[in-house]
């Protein structure tokens, strides 16, 4: 029998899509994925010229547990310089990929009875990753009416004497919200107020559009500074998801614990990205501009056309790559004998009838919503978005 934590969870859904639009793609049907959270992008040229020199040069040993120091202190340099945020590179851990930074800070402040608020709709993995420390997740909804806006009266409402932490995800996957630095202060009050820590997951922090601003919450004061970690990567500012570099900054025994964790799951992360990542952070930034650019072009481009069809309500995305439409005027509607009762029916149907792979909004926690990720060439998002158009035509 396998463990009861285990069974508590369910694996990732946008993985689980993603291998089978792949099996579909095998089997010879022209599948356009519009599931995945992935740049279509290479990382810039200095990026992959350094990870090539580190696989060539010495950096097949084991790196430090925290990442290497000159790393630590370029990302202490970036946050400085970035977000208004002083850290110490022993605040820092490096970790595969900000997933694992994520997790890592909820084993280190969770424990079994505790709560963790978690703003919706929100990334899959977090409610799972609660789940796997033992705590139990607690799902605030933001609304499309303030722009998926942070919900900060639903947060209040929903503080309890076991509140432990929020997670919060800046500018949001799925729905593309960047929340407003007023927001993010009155949060930070009710964390003082009622003492529990803040995630920040602030890595969609530079694909920004039209005149949004990314505020970091750590920034407030040392006292916020204090019950905040702040998380970040390189998978979608330098297109390098494959290298799985994230990491997380937090003061003191916060970031000592995560430290510690970290040494018994998996050590120092891939020592040849860390190489990537100084280069990366150091280097030129021009390319991350370049990519900026063309996902604007993109998201007013699919944005124009999702808005002509009817039925469908967008609000218009401020950062990150997706669209969250909410297509719940399509249910109950059928094709072929078959009828539409939820966005799950209508993400199946368009992909074995349009071949079309785009995610369920039941997956981030709200119902009668999809997710469609826009980063893929401007093509293939044309040919995606005429499709689709063409399959909810058909639907009576
Ligand atoms: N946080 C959010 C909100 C994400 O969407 C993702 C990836 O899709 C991650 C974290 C994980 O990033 P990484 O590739 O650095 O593990």
């Amino acid at each position: 029998m396998i463990s009861k934590r285990a069974q508590a969870i369910v694996p990732s859904i946008s993985g689980e899509l993603t291998a089978r639009a792949n099996t579909m793609r095998k089997q010879g049907r022209d599948i356009i994925k519009l599931n995945i959270g992935e740049p279509d992008f290479k990382p810039p040229v200095h990026v992959r010229e350094a990870m090539s020199a580190a696989a060539l040069g010495n950096y097949s040993k084991y790196p430090p547990i925290p990442g290497y120091l000159d790393l630590r202190e370029a990302i202490c340099e970036k946050l400085k310089c970035d977000n208004g945020i002083q850290y110490q590179p022993s605040d820092i851990v490096v970790s595969t990929g900000a997933k694992q930074a994520v997790i890592n800070s909820l084993m280190a402040l969770c424990d079994p009875g505790d709560e963790v608020i978690i703003p919706t709709p929100c990334w899959v993995s977090y409610s799972e990753m609660v789940k796997l420390t033992g705590a139990t997740p607690v799902f605030v909804p933001c609304y499309p009416e303030t722009g998926f806006e942070l919900n900060v009266e639903g947060i209040a409402q929903a503080i309890t004497e076991h509140t432990k932490v929020i997670i919060i995800c800046t500018p949001n996957n799925p729905s593309g919200a960047v929340y407003s630095e007023a927001s993010l202060r009155r949060l930070a009050e009710l964390a003082e107020a009622h003492d529990f820590y803040i995630i920040s997951d602030e890595i969609y922090e530079k694909i920004l559009y039209d005149d949004a601003k990314h505020f970091s919450i750590a920034s407030i004061s040392p006292a916020v500074k204090a019950r905040t970690v702040t998380i970040n990567g390189f998978s979608k500012a330098y297109a390098m998801p494959g290298w799985r570099l994230g990491y997380s900054a937090a003061e003191g025994e916060v970031a000592a614990s995560i430290k510690s964790i970290q040494s018994h799951m998996t050590s120092g992360a891939n020592a040849a990205a860390q190489r990537a990542a100084v280069a990366a952070l150091t280097g030129s930034q021009i390319d991350l501009e370049q990519m900026r650019s063309e996902y604007q072009r993109r998201r007013d481009y699919a944005c124009e056309v999702l808005s002509a069809i009817p039925g469908i309500e967008l609000v218009k995305p401020q950062g990150a790559f997706y669209l969250y439409p909410k297509v719940s005027a399509y249910t109950g509607k059928s094709y072929g004998g078959t009828t539409i009762n939820n966005s799950m029916d209508l993400a199946e149907y368009l992909l074995n009838e349009a071949e079309i792979a785009v995610v369920f909004g039941e997956a981030y926690f709200m119902e009668g919503y999809l997710r469609i990720s826009y980063a893929v060439s401007m093509e293939e998002l044309q040919e995606a978005l005429r499709r689709f158009r063409c399959a909810l035509e058909k639907l009576s």
